[in-house]
């Protein structure tokens, strides 16, 4: 069932749609299970990885940014085309449709820009967007501290003034994506005496700089998708402080918004297929005469089904001119809770062969295996799941604030 949003959102869902079907290569939607690996996290992304280096890929990064349509809600003169909440979301629904890939690099098409539309100044704003959508500036997170990530606020490391420049040093853990990086979204403590949540700048580094070092962290899987990296007296210019010096809270809070919520609109899409992909398995496998794996598909496809409706909240929320507020905790929530439990699902349908792993190299999973294993990080990242829970208590039903301690 498709929502009736009037006869100019219809006529730009053909014309989209039309659009796709002229200019994605041909095979580029067999390469990868693109919208899949967003969803499942680990599985998928070497996959991914390597698709994104074939000629099919290369081509249609072309096209998208031929067609300013990389970031295409960001203004004209950043290579966008002001797209507005509700034409974004039919395009993003789209390229699922046809099961081709939006061009996301690192964590500036996602994250960076938007921050900086909200808190950049005009000459920030010109100065680095167009320069995510060409691909020359691809970003990583340096958020997480060894001992800082729920508690965000408590993060340790320095920003301390130089002039014009500002000398960043402490150490980032956590890191995904640090190999595919040149660039870093930093937080930093520029004043120690003001109150935890005030005295803290963002500011945008250059992850190459000698003075950054990063290590690879090695998972339980083998897999090293993280890096715990090191900055050794970095200098960035006053330039790239987003937000105005000890006001990175506010950015901060804007980039994990849209890092929670971002997504709201589609996620349904990617998991309503992969919920048939199981339904489908627990056919194969003949298991689905079973009365209380009936009950289990039963609630996981009313997940959906309600993370649709989430969507839709958070689109409708979007339409009306409201960046994403607590629903965003609430839909990160839901998500992340409803895929552990998938998960489980899958891992029953399975049977004793979730208990197998495939031969090779590394720690190779079966899909199905890696969306049970997977499914676990994302109720760490982005802010776990009772960081969520608290947000929603204090900020959505008002409850009184958990105690904090003062440090
Ligand atoms: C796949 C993945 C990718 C990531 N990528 C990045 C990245 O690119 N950049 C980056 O900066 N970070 C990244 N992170 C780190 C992530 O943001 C942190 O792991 C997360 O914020 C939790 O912090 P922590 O690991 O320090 O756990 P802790 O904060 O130590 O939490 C441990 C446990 O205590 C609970 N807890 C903590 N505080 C409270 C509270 N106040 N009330 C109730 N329960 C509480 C938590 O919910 C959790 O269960 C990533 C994490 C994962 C899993």
């Amino acid at each position: 069932m498709e929502l009736d949003l009037g006869p100019e959102i219809a006529q730009f869902r053909t014309e989209t749609r039309g659009w796709i079907g002229e200019h994605a290569p041909p095979g580029l939607a067999d390469l990868a299970d693109w919208n899949r690996s967003i969803v499942t996290g680990g599985y998928g992304y070497g996959q991914r990885a390597q698709a994104m280096a074939s000629p099919e890929y290369e081509q249609w990064e072309r096209e998208l940014a031929d067609a300013r349509l990389i970031c295409p809600g960001w203004p004209e003169e950043f290579g966008g085309q002001g797209m507005d909440a509700v034409r974004i979301a039919v395009f993003n629904e789209e390229l699922q449709r046809a099961g081709v890939p939006r061009v996301i690099r690192g964590m500036g098409e996602s994250l960076v820009g938007p921050s900086v539309i909200v808190h950049g100044t005009s000459e920030q704003r010109a100065h680095f967007l167009p320069r995510i959508i060409s691909g020359e500036d691809v970003y990583c997170q340096g958020f997480s501290e060894p001992g800082t990530g729920s508690d965000l606020a408590g993060l340790q490391t320095r920003g301390v003034v130089d002039g014009d420049e500002i000398v960043i040093s402490g150490q980032k853990l956590w890191t995904s994506g640090a190999a595919r990086a040149n660039k870093m979204f930093v937080l930093c403590r520029t004043d120690p005496d003001a109150e935890k949540h005030a005295g803290i700048s963002y500011v945008l580094i250059d992850f190459t700089d000698p003075a950054v070092s990063y290590q690879p962290v090695r998972q339980m899987s083998g897999a090293a998708e993280f890096a715990q990296d090191f900055l050794d007296g970095v200098r960035a210019p006053l330039f790239n402080v987003i937000g105005g010096l000890n006001n990175g809270w506010r950015v901060a809070m804007t980039t994990l918004g849209y890092e929670r919520g971002g997504s709201a609109t589609v996620l349904h899409l990617a998991y309503e297929r992969e919920f048939w992909e199981l339904a489908e398995s627990a056919r194969k496998r003949g298991v689905s005469a079973d009365p209380v794996l009936r009950q289990k598909l039963a609630w996981a496809y009313t997940q959906v089904q309600l993370m649709r409706f989430g969507g839709l909240r958070t689109l409708a929320g979007l339409a009306e001119g409201r960046q994403p507020g607590p629903e965003a905790s609430v839909n990160k929530l839901f998500w992340s809770e409803y895929h552990k439990k998938l998960g489980e699902i899958a891992m029953e349908i399975e049977g004793t062969d979730g208990l197998i792993r495939p031969t090779g190299d590394g720690y190779p999973t079966s899909p199905w295996q890696n969306v049970f294993l997977s499914s676990r990080a994302g109720t760490i990242y982005s802010g776990t799941s009772e960081i969520q829970r608290n947000i929603i208590a204090e900020r959505a039903l008002g409850l009184p604030k958990e105690p904090r301690v003062r440090s």
